[in-house]
């Protein structure tokens, strides 16, 4: 049950709540969503359910029958939004976010940063903090690269979007760029994702690679239930046994969220590919199912890039993806182009 207080509701009929949550010995958590206060308990009661219906304060007593009741659909059914100066993702709006894998050079970023605001990109990625798989592998430039981001975000207005991997670095982070991104490997780390909920910046969350949705959803939980409500849910693609490409993008996985939850749905077609000549069909696969915007990586010379050269596109590349993405868009239904599946899920 997610029970909402009024506001301005007084000390004393907040405690009467709580006291008959106590006698009944439900266990809650209490957080603020959508400006007010709730109680997030765990399971139902009806008997619960019956004695709040006449107390004082009480706003509403959803019964949510889903392990992650803030994030469900159902809590905002009009879809979450989130605004940073010119990049604006949800409620129809599609953001796109484009830059290199790693923080290189301030040249590098500068570039990068240039050659894909010109293609319509209204935030920058870049890492400075890196999870490589290997620990010989260039690990990032660290705060010098967050210093570089936050430069050439003062030059070019571009919001920036970077990844950290402890909870000092999400402290880190947010003094420096706009977002803090958490990656796929990351995803379940959730003393991670607590400091997350804790910190008031905004979060793009990753899909684990070997993630259902709903743990997925229950890891953006996480962040909810500490009071941030400012998260970005990006599908990366999974581990299958396909070896071919990188990962397995589910484009399902797309219209299925934006069924099960409230918040923006973006994708990252370049870590799934693991290859460029892919990124593009993967891009507009996901516009066309419904997704709020992309992640996507892109390098003034991938050739020559510390970091995952060989699925970066070139800004050119870029430039010719990016309109053929706003043209797909034209053609989807409604204006705010968000798909909402028209019937419910039938059930096996
Ligand atoms: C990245 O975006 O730089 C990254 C490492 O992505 P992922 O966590 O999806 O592998
Ligand atoms: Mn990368």
């Amino acid at each position: 049950m997610i029970i909402s207080i009024q506001p301005n509701t007084s000390q004393q009929a907040v405690s009467e709540i709580v006291s008959i949550l106590d006698s009944a010995k439900v266990r809650y958590h209490r957080t603020q969503f959508g400006g007010k206060h709730v109680f997030v308990t765990e399971g139902f009661s009806s008997d619960v359910h019956r004695l709040l219906q006449n107390t004082r304060g009480l706003e509403t007593c959803q019964v949510i029958d889903k392990p992650f009741p803030l994030c469900h659909f159902s809590m905002r059914p009009e879809g979450s939004v989130l605004r940073i100066r010119d990049f604006v993702v949800g409620q129809g709006n599609f953001a796109i976010i484009a830059g290199p894998c790693t923080v290189e050079t301030e040249k590098q970023v500068l570039e990068s940063a240039q050659r894909v605001k010109a293609s319509g990109a209204t935030a920058l990625r870049g890492g400075a903090y890196k999870p490589r798989t290997s620990p010989y592998a260039f690990q990032g430039l660290k705060l010098e690269g967050l210093k570089i981001l936050q430069k050439v975000s003062k030059e070019t207005g571009l919001v920036t979007v970077t990844e950290a991997m402890s909870s000092e670095e999400v402290k880190m982070v947010a003094e420096y760029a706009d977002v803090v991104q958490i990656g796929t490997r990351n995803a379940q780390n959730y003393r991670l994702l607590e400091t997350c909920g804790e910190a008031r910046v905004p979060i793009l969350l990753k899909r684990g690679f070997s993630n259902t949705l709903e743990e997925f959803l229950m890891s953006a939980e996480y962040i909810l239930a500490g009071g941030n409500e400012q998260v970005i849910l990006c599908e990366r693609g999974i581990r299958t046994f396909e070896t071919y490409v990188r990962y397995t993008l589910s484009v399902s996985a797309i219209p299925a969220l934006k069924s099960m939850t409230h918040l923006p749905v973006i994708v990252d077609p370049s870590h799934a590919a693991g290859s460029a000549d892919l990124v593009p069909a993967l891009s507009y696969a996901s516009v066309a199912a419904g997704a709020d915007g992309l992640l996507v990586e892109v390098h003034p010379d991938p050739e020559h890039a510390l970091c995952d050269g060989r699925q970066s596109l070139t800004p050119e590349e870029f430039a010719e993806m990016t309109q053929i993405c706003g043209r797909i868009r034209e053609h989807l239904p409604g204006a705010s182009a968000v798909l909402q599946p028209k019937r419910q899920r039938v059930a096996f």
